[in-house]
């Protein structure tokens, strides 16, 4: 289904390769789409964040498994999977949201594993959540009040404040309306403003693009180049995957909470990789052992 409609039915394997169903799971796709367009070379540049072996628990279920992942000075990195892949996972790990069962995550040279998400917010490290949690009860400008960064000079704020106010003209235009009253995309805008005033140098976009309608997505995109341009590192988290690839440096495809891919993103030109990914249709699939995986979708 997609909103509310049937677009296919068949086997499972029918379904993988039905041209509708990939265009709805993975964005636009195919030939035209260009692809980490302006992917630069980042190999040399310094990593602002390391994670080494990471796993995650909720009770029994181990939704990360021995994830190593790095974020390099201004890059742009895509993590893409399936539903229940544990992308979200990883972005609430980074913040400190959950804890860690092992492994390290480093914010530059610093371990920051055993800290919690207030002190990793301070350093630096930025969450703009999934559904976007917004207080809709609350107006726009007084949402991005609560957030701005408390350590920050008055004339600092004022400069983030600028900052966003430029990004997206329409918040200024609607600071007194109350968040609950604005569009799905005018939302995505406050948050992610809310996320910049925090002045990160890593801001994690889970879901950036979710339920949006493409032309806000065009310009949602558009403001995460602007940001980059910044000198602010991006995790972007995203099941529309062509449209993550088309800004992205680097990638990272999680499946059933491990790593299946890691390189840059014009090598995952082939679209099997994935596919396999979304829809589980590996001849192989990773099935560790131990404790119940999660990673639902891949095996529908
Ligand atoms: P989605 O796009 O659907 O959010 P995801 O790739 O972000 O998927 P996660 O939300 O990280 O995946 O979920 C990874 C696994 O952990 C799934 O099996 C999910 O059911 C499970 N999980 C996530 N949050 C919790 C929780 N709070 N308690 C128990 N299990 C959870």
């Amino acid at each position: 289904l997609d909103w509310g409609r049937q677009i296919a039915e068949g086997t499972a394997r029918e379904i993988a390769e039905n041209p509708e169903v990939v265009r709805v799971y993975l964005g636009t796709g195919g030939a035209a789409t260009p692809r980490a367009a302006r992917a630069t070379a980042t190999e040399d540049r310094p990593s602002v964040l390391r994670i080494e072996g990471l796993s995650v628990d909720y009770g029994k279920l181990r939704a990360l498994r021995s994830i190593d992942f790095e974020l390099r000075e201004g890059e742009i990195v895509a993590v893409l999977g399936a539903n229940g892949a544990g992308k979200s996972s990883l972005a609430r790990a980074i913040a400190g949201l959950i804890p860690c069962a092992e492994g390290r995550i480093l914010l530059g040279s610093e371990d920051v594993t055993r800290q919690l998400a207030p002190r990793r917010a301070r350093k630096g490290i930025a969450l703009c959540h999934e559904g976007r949690r917004l207080f809709s009860e609350l107006k726009v400008r007084e949402n991005l009040e609560l957030a701005a960064y408390s350590g920050a000079s008055t004339t600092h704020r004022r400069e983030l404040f600028e900052r966003v106010h430029d990004l997206f003209p329409l918040l200024r235009e609607r600071e007194n309306a109350y968040a609950g009253e604005l569009s799905g995309g005018q939302q995505q805008m406050v948050a992610i403003a809310r996320a910049l005033l925090s002045d990160p140098r890593i801001v994690i976009f889970d879901e950036l693009s979710l339920g949006l309608a493409p032309q806000i997505v065009d310009e949602i995109y558009r403001a995460v180049d602007q940001i980059r341009a910044w000198g602010v590192s991006i995790v972007l988290i995203e099941q529309s995957a062509y449209r993550a690839l088309s800004v992205a440096d680097r990638v990272y495809v999680i499946e059933r909470g491990r790593v299946s891919f890691n390189g840059v993103s014009r090598d995952l030109e082939q679209e099997k990789a994935l596919r396999d990914a979304y829809f589980g249709t590996r001849e192989d699939p990773p099935s560790p052992p131990g404790a119940t995986t999660g990673g639902g979708s891949g095996e529908a």
